[in-house]
Parts: structure tokens; C-alpha cells; sequence
């Protein structure tokens, strides 16, 4: 018996991680699945202009290896095949949070790579769903009548005389990224825009790829965190191709340079050297990529009405100070709750809106984590928020090169293993404490 599907035809614009993980959920409850993208993909991990980040260091936090193990068995074996690195997030990491943390037992085991290699392999999972992708269309606005959003407008790439063509379909997500036309398009059609919170550490990042030398055995990861005294961060990381990404970032407006000596330099004020060390002799295979990203900005599509037809899911809704990791993960989690939604979609009063509160609840707990070191007293509004900065930055940060297992229970809640609150059980607040009153601050 065939199954009934809630959905006839379902149109993602957007084919970025978000996009292409939540055509994958879709799949199985819509007749017919699109994705149109604006871009045309590369035939090979590389870059493309659709996705500016995509030449930064990105890490995929474990639970979202976990979960895209679960939505396409056997992809970390196949990452493995095309060039990803097997890495130990606790062993094989330095971490540096104010001062050099000690290294951790082995147990935090997943892969690194760069994002470009996760598009390409999430893209090469899709082919076995029945998933549609357009390629090189452009997304101009939405088709909205009788109160519901009945398909998109689009235009081929090429020429900006090309005609604007309709796409009718009963659901659109929309996954275009941080530089979404979203707002434009709502408005186009009537709705106001959501209410936005923004919390901007002014970051910037400066990436470039170097030669991994043969001869280096330990930390697959370097991760500098910028503290109360530093504003600057670095990362290195081993990526395919026997290379690694080394980036440099700074927040204040501190941007990291992208002259090659300059460049350097800024490493070499990093308040941990090993990074620096590293590639002072190593061989660059790319030029220094700047960017500057938008920062924490969470859109609440959750607080206003939403036309029927329409959500909005990924960087379009929230995106976060990248150091810490977390879009593609939170990509798959809302991807996750949008399959809880559909599969009781016709039966809620209102689906868009239920998807759009699911997300933001989902969102909570990485925003909270995102934005309580970048933010401004000012910031601060919420009681909520004032004291989770009080024991953030004063008591757990301190306190992670200390002791292992503060610093083990952090990592396991910054990879999303762990709920925040596994900081806040009374034998982690014991040894916080203990460490603050002996003075470490
Ligand atoms: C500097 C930087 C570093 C980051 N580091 C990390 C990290 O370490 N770990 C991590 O998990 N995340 C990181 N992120 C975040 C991560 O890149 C995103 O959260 C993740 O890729 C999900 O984004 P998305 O799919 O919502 O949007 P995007 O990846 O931006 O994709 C949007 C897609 O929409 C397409 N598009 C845009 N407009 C249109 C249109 N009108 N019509 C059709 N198609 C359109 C674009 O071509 C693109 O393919 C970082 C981000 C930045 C900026």
C-alpha cells in the first residue's frame, strides 16, 4: 500500500547544510521534494561563492556526527574514505582557556573536515532520496495567495533578462543562509518582520591552508579561545588532504590581517604559542581568507504569524559567534524537529508555528552558551543572563585548565553531548569553588 504523505510537493530554497538535511527529513513525508539553489555545485569539494564561510574552519560538534550517522547510515566511513580525519576531541585537542589545559583521556571520538567536504558528502548521500535539486536558480520572492504561501518565484542564473518562472508547492522552507532575503520576501506579502536579538562580538577571521608536515604527531586540534584578557582566538586543524586550517580571529573589531607577515604576527600574539610554532615553518597551500561574520543574531519567527506554506529553518532564522561551532549542528537538531512536526502537521492548528517554537526552544541553550561571553553588560537583560555570565565567565572558565573534569564536562556540553546543566551538578560546583577559593580566577 502506497503511504499517505502529508505533502504533495514540498520546495526547500536554499541547498546549503540546512537545506540539503532538511530535504533529506522531508523526503519521506512529500510526494515531491525540490531544492532550488542559487549556486551551481562544484563536481569536487571545493569551494563556491554561494557559501562564503564555507573556506573557514568549521568543526562538526559530535552530536551532529551522531545525528548524521543516524539520517545516513555509514556516512562517517565514507567521510573517512574521501579524506576526513579521525580525531579525539579530548585527547588529541590542546585547548587553551586562559591558560594551557592538560590533556584529557582518550573518548571523544569523531572526524574533522573541511565544510566543503561535508556539503559534497551530504550531497552524495542525498542521490539515494528522492530529492530534486535545481541548480543556478535564483529565489526572487514568494507566490502567496488565500492567505498561504503556494510556491516560490525564481529566476535561471546567467542573465538578468532571464524570465522569472513560478514553482508551485503546498510547503516552502526557506534555508538561504544569514544574507536571507526572508525578511524582504514576508514583507512582500504582507507580514511583519520578527523581532531580532542580536548580541555582535564584531569577530573577525582570517583563514589559510598550510602543508601538514609528516613529522607532527600530537594535537589534530589546536583551539585558542579568546578570554577576559585576550580578545584573539586561533584554531588549527587537520583537514583531507593532508592539510592543515589554521585560523586566526579576533573580536572588538580586532580584525586579523591578511597580509602573510601580518598575518603571523597576529598568531605570534595568540597567548599560546604552539599554533604559531607550527606554522611558522610550514608551507601555505592558500591565500589568507578574511570574513567577517554577522555574529549572534536570532531572529524570533517564533513570536510572529506566520503565513500558512512557509518556515524558516538554519542561519536564516539564528546564527551564532562561529568559535564555538555549533550552525551545522543546530542545522541537523532543527532538522530533527522539523520530522517530529511533519509527521503531525495537518493535525496542529498551525504546523509553521509549532515548527518555528520547536526551533527556538531548540536554539536556547547554544544561543545562552553563544552569547554569554560576547555579550555586553548592556546585553545582559534577563536575570537569567546575568547569572549565567556571573558563573560562566567567572567560575567554570577559570576553573577549566584546572581541573579535568571541569574541563571534560565543558567540552562534552560545547559538543552538545551534554545539557548545560551537567555544569550545575553539585560535585562541579563543589570543585569550582573549591578552585575559587584557593584563589584561581
Ligand atoms: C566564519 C564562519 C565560521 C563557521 N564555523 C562553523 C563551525 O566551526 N561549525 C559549525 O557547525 N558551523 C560553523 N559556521 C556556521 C555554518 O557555516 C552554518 O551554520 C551552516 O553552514 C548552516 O548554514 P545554512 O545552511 O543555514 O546557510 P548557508 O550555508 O549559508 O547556505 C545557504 C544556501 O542558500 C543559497 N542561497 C542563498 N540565497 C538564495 C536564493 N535567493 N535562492 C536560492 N538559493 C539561495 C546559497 O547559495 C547557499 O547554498 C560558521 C560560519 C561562519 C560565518
Amino acid at each position: 500500500m502506497v503511504p499517505v504523505v502529508p505533502f504533495r510537493h514540498v520546495i526547500v530554497i536554499g541547498g546549503g547544510i540546512a537545506g540539503l538535511l532538511a530535504a533529506r527529513v522531508v523526503s519521506g513525508y512529500s510526494e515531491r521534494v525540490t531544492v532550488v539553489e542559487r549556486d551551481y555545485y562544484p563536481n569536487a569539494p571545493n569551494f563556491r561563492a554561494g557559501t562564503p564561510q564555507a573556506r573557514q574552519v568549521h568543526t562538526f560538534l559530535l552530536r551532529g556526527q551522531q545525528i548524521i550517522e543516524a539520517l545516513f547510515p555509514g556516512f562517517r566511513e565514507k567521510i573517512l574514505a574521501a579524506g576526513a580525519c579521525e580525531h579525539d576531541f579530548a585527547s588529541e585537542t590542546l585547548y587553551f582557556y586562559g591558560e594551557r589545559c592538560p590533556q584529557l583521556a582518550p573518548g571523544l571520538c569523531g572526524w574533522n573536515a573541511s565544510r566543503m567536504l561535508v556539503e559534497w558528502q551530504i550531497r552524495h548521500e542525498l542521490k539515494a532520496f528522492p530529492v530534486t535539486i535545481m541548480e543556478g536558480c535564483a529565489v526572487k520572492g514568494l507566490l502567496y495567495e488565500d492567505h498561504a504561501v503556494r510556491g516560490v518565484k525564481y529566476q535561471e542564473r546567467g542573465s538578468a533578462a532571464a524570465p522569472i518562472r513560478e514553482l508551485s508547492g503546498d510547503l516552502v522552507i526557506d534555508t538561504t543562509g544569514s544574507s536571507s532575503a526572508v525578511l524582504h520576501w514576508l514583507e512582500e506579502i504582507g507580514y511583519a518582520s520578527p523581532h531580532e536579538t542580536v548580541v555582535n562580538p564584531h569577530i573577525g577571521y582570517a583563514t589559510r591552508f598550510y602543508q601538514r608536515p609528516a613529522n607532527i604527531d600530537a594535537w589534530s586540534l589546536i583551539a585558542i579561545q579568546a578570554t577576559q584578557q585576550s580578545r584573539r582566538a586561533g584554531a588549527l586543524m587537520e583537514v583531507e588532504g593532508g592539510r592543515w586550517m589554521v585560523l586566526v580571529a579576533g573580536s572588538g573589531k580586532d580584525y586579523p590581517p591578511n597580509d602573510p607577515e601580518e598575518y603571523l604576527e597576529f598568531a605570534h600574539s595568540l597567548p599560546e604559542q604552539e599554533l604559531y610554532t607550527r606554522i611558522k615553518e610550514a608551507t601555505p597551500l592558500s591565500h589568507i581568507y578574511g570574513y567577517r561574520p554577522i555574529g549572534n543574531r536570532f531572529r524570533h519567527f517564533d513570536r510572529i504569524k506566520m503565513p500558512r506554506g512557509f518556515v524558516a529553518m538554519g542561519d536564516a532564522v539564528c546564527s551564532f559567534n562561529p568559535i564555538y561551532g555549533q550552525g551545522m549542528t543546530i542545522a541537523i537538531l532543527e532538522s530533527q524537529a522539523l520530522e517530529r512536526c511533519l509527521a503531525h502537521w495537518h493535525r496542529k492548528k498551525n504546523g509553521e508555528h509549532d515548527f518555528q517554537r520547536r526551533i527556538a526552544k531548540v536554539l536556547a541553550a547554544p544561543w545562552l552558551l553563544s552569547t554569554v561571553a560576547d555579550s555586553s553588560p548592556e546585553d545582559r537583560k534577563t536575570i537569567r543572563d546575568k547569572i549565567a555570565h556571573w558563573y560562566v565567565s567567572g567560575y567554570v572558565i577559570p576553573a577549566i585548565p584546572k581541573d579535568k573534569m571541569v574541563q571534560r564536562t565543558f567540552i562534552e556540553v560545547l559538543h552538545m553531548l551534554k545539557s548545560p546543566n551537567a555544569l550545575l551538578t553539585l560535585s562541579i560546583i563543589f570543585r569550582m569553588f573549591r578552585l575559587h577559593l584557593s584563589g584561581v580566577r
